[in-house]
């Protein structure tokens, strides 16, 4: 768990390393990318494209959907932007994290589509290790859990939601 300060600290870092990593590139680095860049980071919810479009929108209002899969893919190209395929009916588009734009295990509800970090203690880690161990050479790897969310289990209290500093 972290602290509303770490969090604010944490987005701005991360919007400073992936525009450094799109400029190191070579990439174009404008108000469109920026926006998008606000957009995708100033989420928890692992945004999809169309998420992010009408968010940075508002920042950019000339902003054009394909300008926003265009900044996607070249934040996700340098690494400024982890993006999750969907393929099996119950998501269908693709999923955004730009908070933490490495491989890391996931929480996917099957009942209302949201996307949550799974704090493993570095679990995914270590199994990438003993894939190495055993002579694989990983590249990256990926975890995805299914199932219901706590708001969406019957019965259940909702848990307290966490408010964005
Ligand atoms: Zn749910
Ligand atoms: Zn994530």
């Amino acid at each position: 768990m972290v602290i509303a300060n770490d969090i604010t600290d944490e987005r701005s870092a991360r919007v400073g390393e992936a525009t450094a990593r799109l400029r190191a590139a070579g990439r174009r680095v404008g108000p469109t990318r920026m926006a998008v860049l606000q957009a995708l980071i100033g989420s928890d919810a692992h945004p999809g494209a169309e998420e992010i479009f009408a968010e940075a929108r508002k920042a950019r209002p000339s902003l054009s959907r394909g300008a926003v899969y265009r900044a996607l893919d070249a934040l996700r190209e340098t690494g400024g932007a982890l993006e999750l395929g969907f393929h099996d009916g119950a998501l269908s588009a693709n999923r955004y994290d730009g908070l933490r734009p490495y491989p890391h295990p996931h929480f996917v509800c099957l009942a209302c589509g949201a996307i949550h970090d799974v704090a493993a203690g570095g679990a995914g880690e270590r199994i990438a290790e003993e894939a190495e161990r055993a002579g694989f050479r990983v590249e990256r790897y990926r975890m995805d859990l299914y199932g219901k969310c706590p708001a969406c289990q019957p019965g259940e209290t909702e848990p307290e939601r966490r408010r964005n500093p």
